[in-house]
């Protein structure tokens, strides 16, 4: 049987930035992902500039789409709004993964895509995990550290913590990739902030490449609010073409109070996994690899120390950890109206602005452990 330091399942940003870091460390790694890399992922794709300090890596211009995000318009639920200059990061997942995966094999660790974690089970002082290969054989590996890396249907987390799952889905998100004309800024992130599009956070627009992305999320009929969201923004920026594709994405974690569980011991949660996804930043690619590389950072320092990897990862998202469960207090979801939406954001906004720009200057000078996730 193969045995490895490390064996992460899943990956997206958090299983890929983990597995740079833990084999950089010196670690034996191993990752797998369930589907055929490169492979698509439900996401817009949309980051501030210090997700290249989180990764590590300088981010060739060739892995961002052709089109920059140069600003941001916020539209409120009476159509009134403000428009700012602000760069952001805009690229594709399925570019930008691929990317993550190659440098952390590049760093010596294993990778295997067409790969599933099935389950797995403790002996003596390892772990003995199941996977399935794309021959549909199944294979065991041992490890000593386990890394839940799955995203937000989480293999380990649910069988270590089914309570922490609803059997129905707890919110969708529905993509339009629409291509043709359209009265639209293609530097501009559109925010809508509106209870009939979206009660989780903003319903959204922006280019990717040669695609109009409209889309928008909802705890319940996502179709329907999906195709009216749709049908308002072709009537308002007289779009002309035609819908290529539509993307769903939906997952039963319980989104409220006790979402974030970081794992314990020699097992743990990152990225959406460990529930670090935050609807009121509207972000989660930056907490997903900040964790992965925290957790990465845990397990090389409980090997070299002979301590608890769960009590250091703990330690090092502690901050982290702490801002996203006083965001899920702040979410939206819970206001009735949009006039509440309207009084609510009328107090916020401005604070967030101040807040958004002092941060992003001193993030600079942070440690990565420390940066600031934005919006605060
Ligand atoms: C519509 C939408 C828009 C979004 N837009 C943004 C945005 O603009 N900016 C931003 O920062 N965040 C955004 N997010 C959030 C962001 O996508 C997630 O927070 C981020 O992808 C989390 O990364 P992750 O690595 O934890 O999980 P994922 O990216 O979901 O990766 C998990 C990986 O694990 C694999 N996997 C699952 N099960 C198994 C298994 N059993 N065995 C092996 N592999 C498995 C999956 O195939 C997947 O590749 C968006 C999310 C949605 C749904």
């Amino acid at each position: 049987m193969e045995k490895y330091d490390v064996f992460i399942a899943g990956a997206g940003f958090a299983g890929s930035v983990a597995a740079k870091f833990a084999a950089r460390g010196g670690l034996r790694t191993f990752f797998i992902e369930k589907y055929k890399t490169p492979r698509m992922k439900s996401c817009s794709g949309i980051q501030f500039k210090y997700l290249s300090r989180i990764i590590g890596e300088k981010i060739p211009q060739e892995k961002l789409c052709s089109n920059e995000i140069r600003k941001i318009s916020i539209i409120l639920p009476n159509e009134k709004g403000l428009k700012t200059s602000f760069k952001m990061y805009n690229f594709t997942r399925e570019i930008f993964d691929d990317w993550l995966n190659k440098i952390a094999i590049r760093y010596g660790a294993k990778f295997q895509d067409e790969t599933s974690l099935i389950d797995w089970e403790t002996e003596d002082n390892n772990f003995i995990v199941t996977i399935k290969d794309k021959e549909k054989n199944q294979l065991k590996i041992k490890t000593k550290y386990l890394i839940d890396a799955t995203g937000l249907m989480p293999k380990i987390r649910m069988k270590q913590r089914p309570q922490d799952f609803e059997n129905h889905s707890s919110g969708a998100t529905i993509n339009y990739y629409f291509k043709g004309q359209s009265d639209l800024d293609p530097e501009c992130l559109y925010q809508y902030w509106n209870l009939d599009f979206n009660n989780m956070m903003f319903a959204w627009i922006y280019k990717k490449n040669e695609f109009w992305v409209i889309g928008t999320g909802y705890d319940k009929d996502i179709s329907q609010i999906g195709q009216n969201f749709f049908n308002f923004i072709k009537q308002k920026y007289n779009l002309e073409g035609e819908i290529i594709r539509k993307e769903g994405f939906s997952s039963n974690m319980i989104m409220g109070e006790g979402r974030v569980h970081l794992g314990s011991g020699r097992i743990l949660y990152v990225g959406d996994a460990a529930g670090l996804v935050d609807m009121y930043r509207g972000l989660g690619m930056d907490a997903a690899a900040l964790s992965g590389r925290l957790a990465a950072k845990a397990i090389i320092k409980a090997e070299k120390n002979h301590k608890n990897a769960g009590i250091l990862y703990s330690k090092y998202m502690n901050k982290h950890v702490k801002q996203t469960n006083k965001n899920i207090d702040k979410r939206i979801y819970n206001l009735k109206n949009n006039d509440e939406l309207l009084t609510y954001m009328k107090k916020n906004m401005v604070k967030m602005g101040i807040k958004l720009l002092y941060h992003k200057f001193f993030n600079k000078f942070r440690r990565v452990k420390n940066i600031k996730l934005l919006p605060a």
